[in-house]
């Protein structure tokens, strides 16, 4: 027997072995960027410097309809002076003609805009400001025309449908509205039926209700042959609106006057540039992107992303000045974007981006107090129709984050919280992923309950967190943009292994489906479907694994590196393989366990339809939202709109990818099973349908 003083010897040599070596040797393979260069960067971005940029950014009301005039091109002016003061030498203005008729893409411009002043009064029973312009900018709708009005105002309920004017004339008269929704309110009551104004409460939405003084925006849509009869519009709080509706609620005559100094122009869309050049592969290209545009104060939506990417780009000069890190080997644009419409023109215009845009990263929303806000940063990957490995980048650093380091004087000591999720739209990285430009571009930005209001204030933002998505985004930025033979392995071994993950986790969900299935006796109908369906996923999930591996080789100049990267893919299709037979083996185990025969699925005509087809998009860039409702008929559009119910929340990232994997090679069935894999499973029919009414819309062939 082993004396006792031996064994605790032999312990504590393993015990400090295991503790010191994680330390010792985890730093150099966690994280894909050398720790020398993590280390600079934790030094060198500022969460007060950037904190200090968005106090400066939300004291202009950004509406992206610009031009001369208004507060948008200010802001842009002031910007560009900030962007040349830290040293950038490459800076330009990009302006495109905003006036409401002007399509980029499937995308009509917005129309020009600026604003003075104005106020709405109540007049009767008693005087009292409701609502000021210069006080609170979104409490005057934007797009709002300017004008004069004084008279009885008429409740229209919520204001939305045919119901909600039966029997009222409100033609030349304001009205008031509750439940939100300005916008639509404003079509049904000035568009439509030629009122002045519209004077309009919150939504309902429950996370709101504790905030009695927000006032949300409802941001106009009139197109540029609408100008004349715009009116404007006026948004109230819930406590006011609740003032207000207690007044038609005891019968008493309600007179209201409203000022309105604003104008609506043949504007532009200012989108301002900025070039960092690459040495070695200057044709290589990172795009960092976030909209400049948005209601004041609009301090995290998103002042937080524009502040970030002048920080980011301070940071990059003055590192590469102190030789901290080696000079750029790619290049670096930066771009500040009237969001959608202005990334729509601006790639109109630079098509070569699809070759030369490698990486885009889209901050926004960057900066938010998680208690103030109840929020968390998202880390919303790039879609499966993209391949890349910025997704894998990003997630591999997001480790490095949690860090007493990234705590800054004035900001937050929370921990960092975060979600990685499946692509999403909603902002600028559409357009970069839009399969006629193919550049994979992830979105980081968080939830936020203030989103769109006129509480989206500096406080709300937080110096802690804006240290840590900018260096986020940063060591991801210097990690491809000098990546050479080292670095490119390391992603792509990084990529390999997260996909090793991603496809067991598929075949995990896959079994979730079996058992499920055989558990519930009415979804027993659908089990050979299901099966045979399933069965499918490891090959697909394999191939979008590979893509984004091969995308890897364009970081490598060796051979051997490429060789690497092959044996991996091959490596992924043995993976595939082993998938599958789990997969039979545990539909075989749940079939036997609850007695059911087991079925051959025979293809229903729609499975044959669908594996029939090979569409081909035949428009660049998203399907704009409104696009199915301006140009189906009434009865097509209602269809459309059942149709989409069918797929709940994923109904839109769905449709996003649909369009973008319809490129003439792959069937209908091929494109079923991608989306299933990445969202969840999808009914043929709903893609059929879909299809159809784009072919309706003349969007697609076969
Ligand atoms: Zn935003």
């Amino acid at each position: 027997m082993p004396s006792r003083g031996k064994n605790i010897v032999s312990f504590l040599f393993v015990f400090f072995f295991f503790i010191s070596s994680p330390f010792i040797y985890s730093q150099d393979s966690t994280y894909l960027l050398d720790k020398k260069l993590l280390a600079a960067i934790q030094n060198e971005v500022s969460g007060e410097r950037a904190w200090d940029m968005v106090s400066k950014i939300t004291r202009f009301h950004r509406i992206r309809g610009g031009g001369e005039g208004s507060d948008y091109n200010r802001c842009v002016d002031f910007l560009a002076a900030e962007l040349k003061n830290i040293g950038l030498q490459e800076v330009r203005v990009k302006r495109y003609r905003a006036d409401g008729i002007k399509k980029y893409f499937l995308w009509r411009s917005l129309v020009g805009w600026r604003a003075r002043e104005a106020e709405l009064w109540l007049v009767k029973p008693y005087q009292k400001l409701l609502a000021r312009y210069s006080d609170q900018a979104v409490s005057l709708m934007p797009y709002s025309q300017g004008g004069e009005a004084e008279g009885e105002v008429v409740y229209v309920g919520k204001g939305k449908s045919e119901e909600d004017y039966k029997g009222k004339d409100v033609k030349g008269k304001l009205i008031f509205a509750t439940g939100g929704g300005g916008s639509q309110v404003h079509r049904q009551a000035v568009i439509n039926r030629g009122a002045l104004g519209v004077i309009v409460g919150p939504s309902d939405k429950g996370s709101r209700l504790q905030f009695p003084d927000l006032i949300e925006v409802s941001r106009l849509s009139p197109k540029g042959e609408e100008v004349e009869k715009t009116g404007f519009g006026f948004a109230l709080s819930r406590r006011q609106e609740k003032e207000i509706l207690s007044l038609f609620q005891s019968g008493k005559k309600v007179i209201m006057k409203a000022k309105v100094k604003a104008e609506l122009f043949d504007g532009e869309m200012p989108v301002l540039e900025a070039k960092i050049n690459g040495a070695e592969y200057p044709d290589q290209e990172i795009i960092v992107m976030g909209h400049l545009d948005h209601y004041k104060p609009g301090a995290n939506d998103n002042a937080s992303g524009s502040a970030g990417m002048v920080e980011m780009a301070r940071n990059l000069l003055d590192l590469v000045k102190r030789g901290e890190i080696p000079p750029l080997k790619r290049t670096i644009r930066f771009l500040w974007l009237p969001e959608i419409h202005g990334a729509a023109a601006y790639l109109a215009e630079h098509s070569g981006l699809k070759e030369k845009g490698i990486v885009g990263l889209n901050l926004d929303m960057i900066g938010e107090n998680y208690y103030l806000c109840e929020s968390r940063f998202h880390l919303i990957q790039s879609p499966y129709s993209v391949p890349g490995y910025i997704n894998d980048v990003l997630f591999n650093l997001t480790g490095w984050l949690d860090d007493e380091a990234f705590y800054s004087p004035r900001g937050t000591r929370l921990h960092f919280n975060f979600r990685l999720a499946p692509f999403w739209g909603g902002s600028d990285h559409i357009m970069f992923n839009d399969s006629a430009f193919s550049i994979p571009t992830p979105m980081l930005g968080h939830a936020d309950v203030f989103h769109h209001t006129n509480l989206d204030t500096p406080d709300k933002c937080d110096p802690t967190e804006m240290k840590r998505i900018i260096s986020l985004s940063l060591a991801a930025t210097v990690l491809i943009a000098n990546a050479g033979e080292v670095e490119a392995l390391r992603i792509a071994r990084e990529v390999y292994s997260r996909a090793t993950l991603r496809m067991t986790e598929r075949t995990k969900k896959s079994f979730g489906l079996l058992h499920q299935s055989t558990e519930e006796p009415n979804m027993r109908k659908s089990l050979a479907e299901l099966h045979s369906n399933i069965l499918n996923y490891p090959q697909v999930q394999a191939r979008v694994e590979s893509a984004n591996l091969e995308e890897v080789k364009e970081l490598c100049q060796d051979k051997s590196s490429e060789k690497f990267i092959d044996k991996l893919v091959e490596n992924l299709k043995v993976q595939a393989a082993q998938e599958k037979k789990k997969i039979d083996s545990m539909y075989e185990l749940l079939c036997s366990l609850n007695k059911i025969k087991k079925e051959v699925f025979k293809p229903t005509e729609m499975y044959g339809k669908a594996a029939s087809l090979m569409p081909k998009r035949l428009f660049k860039g998203p399907l704009p939202w409104n696009y199915a409702q301006e140009n189906l008929s009434p009865e097509d559009f209602k269809q459309y709109q059942k149709n989409n119910q069918r797929e709940g929340r994923y109904f839109g990232s769905k449709t996003y990818e649909i369009i973008n994997l319809m490129d003439g090679q792959r069937n209908l069935l091929a494109i079923r099973h991608i989306v299933s894999c990445e969202y969840d499973e999808t009914d043929i029919e709903f893609i059929l349908h879909f299809v159809e009414d784009l072919k309706k819309m003349g969007l697609v062939k076969y």
